[in-house]
């Protein structure tokens, strides 16, 4: 029998590091995270697309460990705002945040500036989603990638003290409330995140079978 295939779960986010594992506790792999590793600096996230982060990301942490390496990229597109603030989510408001500010004073920040841009825009023009974009790559190449969305519409005002970044203002639509007054439960199974990590697992359970 071969040995199980490790994977490198490519973030320090230990909330992202338990929901990937949750979903992927039936596949055949061994996951770590980066901390098994030594120091290995963040590479800049310079992509025009969700996608071409998540695959940057994935063979970046593939060729930095030597493993296979799972990268996500993610973060919220409002249409009003012509798809902004897109791959700049993170950082949306860092322009009025001190310099090094993290995510405790981005995340208000960046929620007063979206609020901010959308004010003259009524509320059937309010759409937006999350996406959430996943690549899975060995030190030589991009193996796996999947992509889903949630859709949703942008409040007026702050609502909820789950989740994290844009869900106090993302109604999903049609159940009336922000993701962030869903359990993290009720949330990862709807959410974009949530839906291409289950996507993933399908097309991995596959790919290792092949593999093999
Ligand atoms: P990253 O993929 O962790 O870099 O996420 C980028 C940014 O997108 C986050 O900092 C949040 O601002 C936003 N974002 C991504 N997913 C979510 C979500 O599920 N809820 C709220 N905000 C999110």
């Amino acid at each position: 029998m071969k040995a199980q295939r490790t994977i490198v779960v490519a973030t320090r986010n230990p909330g992202k590091i338990r929901e990937i594992s949750d979903v992927l506790a039936q596949a055949q792999v061994r996951l770590v995270g980066l901390d098994q590793f030594g120091p290995i600096q963040e590479p800049q996230e310079t992509g025009e697309t969700f996608g071409q982060n998540a695959r940057d990301k994935a063979l970046y942490y593939a060729r930095a460990t030597g493993q296979w390496a799972l990268a996500d990229d993610s973060g919220l597109a409002v249409d009003a705002l012509d798809g902004a603030p897109g791959v700049h989510s993170a950082r949306y408001a860092a322009d009025q945040c001190p310099p090094g500010a993290g995510r405790k004073i981005l995340d208000p920040a960046n929620n007063a500036k979206l609020l901010a841009a959308l004010t003259d825009v009524p509320d059937e023009l309010r759409t937006a989603r999350f996406v959430c974009h996943l690549a899975l790559a060995s030190p030589d190449r991009v193996l796996i990638e999947t992509f889903d969305t949630i859709e949703g519409r942008i409040g007026w005002k702050e609502k909820g003290d789950n989740g994290f970044g844009y869900d106090p203002l993302f109604f999903v639509e049609p159940s009336g409330c922000t993701t962030a007054e869903l359990s993290p439960k009720q949330k990862n199974k709807i959410s974009h995140r949530g839906k291409a990590l289950i996507h993933f697992a399908d097309i991995l359970a596959t790919f290792l079978t092949e593999w093999r």
